[in-house]
């Protein structure tokens, strides 16, 4: 993993929370350095590159606020994220330290799980915000205005504002140097030490809105936003300070039409004492930050109801259980599934569907406290998080909830609708010995109320365990695995068009469908869920790759034409040897050679779980021809720091972006990042989602290579492939 080689500073006066500290993340091969104050953590900084620092909020002496700022003084929160280590008593103090700077906290005692995973976002954010950088400028502008030796303060502030600086008369160098200042496509200040602004480039007062003259003597800070503007000039006298070398900082600006920017500024000082002047040049990351704000937003959330997602949920459970263990206390945890879902979807249609799923979001946003956590954890399931709270507690709770929406009708096209649910409940104590075993109790619960008759709840409880875990599980477990036994799955392709206009021959994906028992068709959204948790996703991997090759063998005058095939793979088989093993026998089947014919669509979730083992299978099949594409790109939040360890040859730009690209100005800038990102590490990319024609124009002008959706083609039985 890329933390593997990050270098991690932890401070704190309590030796046995630096050596627990130390110890678990040197495990987790961590480069881990201790302090035990703020001077020895800032000498620290000063002589060795860190990726991370842990901060003690409160030590004796110099407090972990103070070592914080004068961090912040020098590095932004992207260049050195700071996760404090506070007390839960610190309330006051914590989120002083957040308005300072401090990119997270966690609560001690030592909730090390949770430590790592805090960390590990907060590394990903840095990587993925520095690849984003990389693809601006670099700021060459401050040493470059150093080699001008600029005139003393007076003798610029004489000269400015009467226009910009290329249209006063001097010397040809002069000129050139002016000429060159004004046109850099970036913000360039001059300050004097009141902090007023001598000189602002052409470039910038056209990228900010104001004429030169409502610039003059200005105080710069007033440019900054108004909660930004404290910290400025902090900074701004920080430069002074430290005339010595290049200060950089992130703060939001805000342009004369009153649009807000992060921008990243870097600046020094030019000449000495009373002539001292601040230079300063402005870039515009706005893009990036936005970028970087959704990706975590879109990690962490359900697109659809704005709740929190299966993973974030999880995380929280995890830190619960923990605090069952550690401090004896109690806690809930119910799953929500709606009744006869299906029903509204295959009547009123999908829209109709999902306006159920968001209302249903906000009939259950009102029923539980703000403490607990309400997620969407699936197709029509949610799950509650109920902390401190006892079980009984916990059944008035869904049953408020039940009730509430029980007196609710949903209404569609003015037909009003029923809608109920059926719950289960578990209660989260010392006997609670993990997150997949809390969800798995709860399920089985769930799963109860549905088989006892639906529109209830199951309360989960040990001595009926073996029956209803059966019952539950064996639904799903028993429906696929009597699919595979009577080969009632079936495979369709959806076409994928190159955008360039280079015709290379037939290129699809390969889908999944499964037949019930009574011959309708039912979709992969539906089962593979509940094969990936029933352990059965890898067996359904096996049917399609068998499948899909005997398939192509059997058609060999179709492969001349054939471009790519591709065939997905679970997260259970990818990296998985036997697996590996499987695919290769069948590779080696006699018939045509099909290898350079094959590229396997695996998701970034999976791959990053074991980049190790991920490599290795890339790499073994990748000596036999097969290509390797990372699908729903972007989903996840680590998706630009890994990138570059997988040697995939498609990225598949994730649907949720594509979808509404014709209507989300955000959404168009996100593709077009990580389409520049990908073809920059020379991989090739694929919009995925493609559901109108403007869409696939604006995705041929930012020069994406190829397209799938259903303004290309809806997905068809192999059957019915043109001979
Ligand atoms: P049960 O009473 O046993 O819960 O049956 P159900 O009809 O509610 O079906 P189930 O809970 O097993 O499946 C939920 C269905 O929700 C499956 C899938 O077609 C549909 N679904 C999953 N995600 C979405 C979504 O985002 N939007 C819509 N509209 N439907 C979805
Ligand atoms: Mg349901």
């Amino acid at each position: 993993m890329a933390s593997a080689a990050a270098s991690v500073l932890a401070v704190d006066d309590n030796a046995t929370i630096r050596r627990a500290i130390a110890m678990r993340l040197t495990s987790k091969g961590f480069n881990v350095v201790t302090a035990q104050d703020g001077p020895e953590a800032l000498a620290a900084v000063a002589n060795q590159t860190f990726d991370l620092v842990l901060l003690d909020l409160k030590m004796p002496g110099m407090g972990g606020d103070e070592v914080l700022k004068k961090l912040r003084h020098r590095y932004s929160g992207t260049q050195l994220p700071i996760i404090m280590l506070a007390a839960s008593d610190d309330k006051n103090d914590i989120a002083k330290a957040l308005e300072l700077g401090a990119n997270d906290y966690i609560v001690k005692p030592g909730d090390l799980p949770a430590l790592l995973a805090r960390i590990k976002t907060q590394l990903a954010l840095k990587h993925s915000a520095e690849h984003l950088l990389k693809q601006s400028p670099a700021p060459a502008i401050a040493p470059a205005v150093g080699e001008l030796s600029l005139p003393g303060s007076d003798a610029v502030s004489a000269r400015l504002f009467d226009g910009t600086w290329s249209n006063i008369a001097h010397s040809p160098d002069e000129q050139r140097y002016h000429v060159l200042y004004d046109n850099t496509p970036m913000t360039c200040f001059t300050v004097n030490q009141d902090l007023e602004i001598l000189s602002a480039n052409r470039f910038g007062l056209q990228f900010l809105g104001y004429a030169a003259r409502e610039m003059k003597s200005r105080p710069i800070v007033e440019l900054y936003i108004e909660a930004d503007r404290a910290l400025a000039e902090e900074y701004l006298h920080g430069v002074f300070e430290q005339p010595d070398r290049l200060h950089r900082w992130e703060l939001r600006r805000h342009k004369k039409n009153g649009d807000v920017l992060w921008m990243r500024e870097t600046a020094r000082v030019i000449g000495r004492g009373i002539d001292a002047l601040l230079i300063m040049t402005c870039e515009d990351i706005d893009d990036a930050y936005r970028l970087a704000e959704k990706l975590a937003y879109h990690a962490t959330h359900d697109e659809l109801t704005g709740l929190p997602n299966r993973k974030t949920l999880e995380e929280r459970l995890g830190r619960v259980i923990e605090s069952a263990h550690s401090e004896s206390s109690q806690h809930a945890f119910a799953i929500f599934d709606i009744d006869q879902f299906k029903i509204i979807n295959d009547t009123c249609g999908h829209v109709a569907g999902d306006e159920l799923l968001k209302q249903t979001a906000r009939i259950l946003k009102n029923i539980v406290r703000k403490r607990d956590t309400l997620a969407r954890v699936g197709g029509d399931e949610f799950g509650i998080l109920l902390e401190d709270c006892s079980l009984i507690q916990a059944n008035a709770t869904i049953a408020a909830a039940r009730h509430a929406l029980d007196s609710f009708q949903f209404e569609w096209q003015g037909t009003p609708h029923r809608v109920s649910a059926s719950v289960g409940l578990v209660a989260i104590d010392q006997q609670c010995d993990g997150v997949t075993s809390a969800m798995s109790m709860a399920d089985t619960a769930c799963y109860a109320a549905k088989d006892a008759g639906r529109n209830r709840a199951h309360v989960y409880h040990p001595d009926n365990l073996m029956v209803v875990s059966r019952r539950g599980e064996m639904r799903w477990a028993t429906r696929i695995n009597d699919a595979l036994r009577e080969d009632r799955f079936e495979l369709s392709f959806q076409r994928i068009v190159s955008l360039t206009d280079e015709d290379l021959g037939d290129h699809y994906e390969l889908l999944i469908r499964m037949r019930d028992e009574r011959g309708a068709l039912i979709m992969p959204s539906e089962f593979l869920p509940a094969a990936e948790r029933y352990n059965l996703a890898d067996k359904i991997d096996r049917w399609v790759i068998e499948h899909a090759l005997g398939w192509l063998r059997q058609y060999p005058e179709r492969l001349p034409r054939l471009h790519l095939c591709a065939i997905n793979l679970s997260g259970q088989s990818f990296g998985d040897d036997g697996m590996l093993q499987f695919i290769l026998a069948q590779l080696d089947r006699p018939g045509p050679h099909l290898a350079a014919k094959l590229c396997f669509e695996v998701t970034e979730t999976a791959a990053i779980s074991d980049i190790v083992n991920a490599g290795r299978f890339i790499a073994l099949l990748n000596a036999r021809g097969c290509q390797f594409a990372l699908d729903d790109f972007g989903s996840g939040f680590a998706s630009f720091a890994y990138l570059k360890k997988l040697p995939v040859d498609y990225l598949k730009i994730d649907g949720s972006f594509v979808r509404e690209m014709a209507h989300d100005p955000i959404d168009v800038g996100m593709v077009r990042s990580i389409n520049e990102i990908g073809h920059l590490m020379g991989k090739k990319t694929i919009a995925e989602f493609v559901e109108s024609r403007k869409v696939l124009e604006i995705l041929r002008a930012i020069g994406v290579d190829y397209a799938q959706g259903y303004d290309i083609g809806h997905p068809l039985p192999i059957t019915s492939y043109p001979a």
